[in-house]
């Protein structure tokens, strides 16, 4: 033991060897959003202002107006009106009076707000019979020449741990340190738009002279000139990484005549839909070259991605690559698994199957084949790419349902798929690339935005198909569903019933499937009804799930591990629970687990009133639509570009200002400059992507 070691936890650390300071919990609310540098804390633009730079007479106010006001309190008292609540009487300097009301207080504010203070308050008024009111304003003692505010008071998008306050502080001093000189070489700039440093300047303290509302629709010059440089960065990493990419090698793969590619076409129980064919084709085109192939395979639920992975494995088997598909969950991956090893077993393939839950010997066993080169074709979760599996000879990664990855998981992908490949001639290579989801994005956005990716759409579904009518009912009518479920089952057909993942409690979540599990059983004698949920032991899981697939089951109750991918085209009957409670996207994704077959299917989204003005959109939206493209284009319209916080954390959405569609004038410009930076100006190029992404942008090329 080191001698400097503290001797005793009672005894504080010697000055000698201070601890690091622990951090405070705003400090570590700020970094989980990312805002570490001061770069960081710049380009954090707020999502509205306060004009607190004048007062308004009371008796000039209007009923629903916002504004500031200041008087002298003459009245507070604590009254009892079904609830306790603090009344506070202000007059303002002409004598014109207003009421505040506070349903939730402190001793605090009836300090702060004691008979005598003078107060400057702010909120939405309410003018009526009674007199003016305000409830809940912000407010403070001032004295009689407390300086009004000389610019708008920014409004930052922050989180339950980071006061609004303290946030406004770090970023008024982050902004004196930025760097934030201009890197673009003179010219390059569109014209007419600001330096990045008086565009900062400007939007987070702008004057009162500026017109709130090109602030707020983002049409400002200052707005124009932030989205353009997050637009250019955007598209130097993409377009960069597309340059690394073309100078990376990749094995070559041809299917070979009579080899696997063509055999599993002709066992295969149905012919390929014109869709399927051509991005077959495009996947085949790209393992053909000696680049890394980095291709997204989008198509809707049920359009049949599956067995186009099947044939894009199969070229590289025949080739004498190995090839991994990973799923986001077991369950789906064992679908995979039982899929890929009925169409390619009986050809002679051996496929290994990895995922967490594969214990002990039979994960040795597994590990081995991989590593050994003996199985061509390993299947599993994420567990794939951890660190203890090693392949042989890896030519070809497919990932399904691809946007269900982290970043993290991303990244470890890149770097563990490197090393299952050999060197080419002491040049390293990479395998190549599939990417797989049903959560489309519109092509040419696709192809504009995502510079380093190529886009296969499938844009048809098999056929035979009969469309899902959707049916929206409020939770009163649950006995009705009920005969529904009966019926369906009693022409021998399946049902699915899913209930809500309730993230804070997952013992609420469970105990709500459960119940469900419980009356459906009763309500249904004779019948076998399952429960699927995520705390289930995997072996359970796999063996409610495989009487559900083989049909001896009639009925399976599940919270969302059924989200992605299962497939059963016996089952008809899709019955969402909550339904206000999931996503657009999410309640596609579940939706598509029935019409699967040739029987007419139907989904029943159960609502639980009172529903919020987006929850009554997205039903709608899937009443109205089965779509994935136009279900993709709703979500987008109905979440709106607020709720950036969020899913910038979890990855999913990149740029946090530029919006594709409404500034696409901008992003031509970012995409023509780009490759003009990169190749005159690379030093410039490489200041403007880190000031933009950081350490993200080993994640824009994943
Ligand atoms: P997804 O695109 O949602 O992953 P799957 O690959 O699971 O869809 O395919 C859905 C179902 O359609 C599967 O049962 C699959 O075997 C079937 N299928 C796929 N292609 C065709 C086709 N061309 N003709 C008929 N059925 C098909
Ligand atoms: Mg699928």
């Amino acid at each position: 033991m080191p001698e400097a070691s503290p001797p005793a936890p009672s005894v504080p650390p010697s000055p000698a060897r201070p601890a690091a300071p622990a951090k405070s919990a705003p400090q570590k609310a700020m970094e989980k959003l990312g805002l570490v540098r001061d770069i960081d804390l710049a380009l954090h633009l707020p999502l509205r202002y306060e004009d607190e730079t004048r007062l308004t007479p009371l008796d000039q106010a209007r009923d629903g107006d916002t504004l500031q006001c200041e008087g002298e309190v003459i009245e507070s008292r604590i009254e009892v009106r079904g609830r306790r609540q603090l009344l506070v009487k202000l007059r303002d300097d002409h004598g014109a009076q207003l009421l505040l009301r506070f349903l939730h207080f402190y001793p605090s504010h009836q300090k702060t707000l004691a008979v005598g203070v003078r107060a400057r308050v702010r909120g939405e008024i309410r003018v009526g019979f009674f007199g003016r009111e305000m409830v809940h304003p912000s407010f403070r003692q001032v004295g009689e020449d407390t300086p009004l505010a000389t610019s708008l008071t920014p409004v930052y998008p922050t989180s339950a741990q980071l006061p609004q306050a303290y946030l406004r502080k770090a970023i008024a001093s982050a902004l004196k340190r930025a760097p934030l000189d201009e890197v673009l070489p003179a010219g390059m700039v569109p014209k007419g738009l600001p330096s990045l440093r008086d565009t900062l300047q400007f939007l987070h303290h702008p004057p009162p002279s500026a017109g709130l509302s090109t602030l707020e629709d983002h049409t400002h010059p200052a707005w124009q000139r932030l989205k353009f440089e997050e637009l250019l960065a955007q598209q130097l990493s993409q377009q960069r990484a597309q340059r690394e990419r073309a100078e990376l090698r990749a094995p070559v793969m041809r299917g070979r005549p009579g080899g696997l590619h063509e055999q599993l076409l002709a066992a295969l129980p149905f012919a390929l839909t014109g869709a399927q064919q051509r991005v077959a084709e495009e996947i085949a085109f790209n393992l053909a070259r000696p680049q890394p192939m980095h291709r997204l395979l989008q198509g809707d639920v049920g359009s049949g991605k599956t067995v186009v992975a099947a044939l894009a494995a199969a070229v590289a088997m025949d080739a004498g690559w190995q090839c991994a598909l990973m799923a986001p969950t077991e369950i789906l991956a064992e679908q995979h698994f039982r899929k890929l090893i009925g169409w390619l077993e009986p050809l002679g393939v051996q496929v290994a199957w990895i995922t967490g839950s594969v214990k002990g010997k039979a994960r040795q066993k597994m590990l081995d084949a991989a590593a050994s080169g003996e199985a061509k074709l390993i299947v599993g979760t994420h567990a794939v790419i951890e660190d203890k599996v090693r392949f042989a000879r890896l030519g070809l990664a497919i990932i399904d349902e691809q946007h269900r990855f982290g970043v993290a998981q991303r990244l470890a992908l890149r770097r563990k798929l490197a090393d299952g490949v050999p060197d080419d001639d002491g040049q390293p290579m990479e395998p190549h690339l599939l990417m797989m989801s049903a959560t489309p994005i519109p092509r040419t956005l696709a192809m504009t935005y995502f510079a380093d990716l190529d886009v296969s759409t499938i844009d048809e579904l098999p056929p035979g198909r009969s469309p899902i009518v959707t049916r929206v009912f409020a939770d009163g009518r649950r006995d009705e569903v009920i005969e529904k479920i009966a019926a369906a089952v009693a022409d021998g057909r399946q049902v699915y019933w899913v209930c809500p993942l309730i993230e804070e409690s997952e013992a609420l979540d469970l105990k709500n499937a459960t119940e469900t599990h419980a009356e459906l059983g009763a309500a249904l004698p004779g019948q076998q009804v399952g429960l699927l949920h995520g705390r289930m032991p995997t072996a359970e899981k796999a063996a409610v799930m495989s009487l559900f697939s083989s049909g001896q089951m009639s009925v399976l109750v599940a919270t969302t591990v059924i989200e992605v991918g299962v497939d059963v085209p016996n089952a008809s009957l899709m019955v969402i629970e909550h339904a206000e409670r999931f996503g657009l996207s999410q309640l596609h994704q579940l939706r598509g687990r029935v019409g699967r077959g040739s029987v007419a299917s139907v989904c029943v989204l159960i609502y639980t009133g009172p529903l919020s003005d987006t929850g009554k959109s997205r039903l709608r939206a899937m009443a109205e639509t089965t779509d994935g493209f136009e279900i993709a284009r709703r979500d987008l319209d109905i979440r709106g570009p607020g709720e950036f916080m969020g899913a910038r954390q979890s990855g999913a959405q990149l740029l946090r200002f530029a919006d594709l569609q409404e500034d696409a004038p901008l992003l031509s410009a970012a995409r023509a400059l780009a490759p003009r930076l990169l190749d005159q100006h690379p030093r410039a190029a490489q200041l403007q992507v880190e000031r933009w992404l950081g350490h993200k942008t080993e994640y824009l090329k994943a």
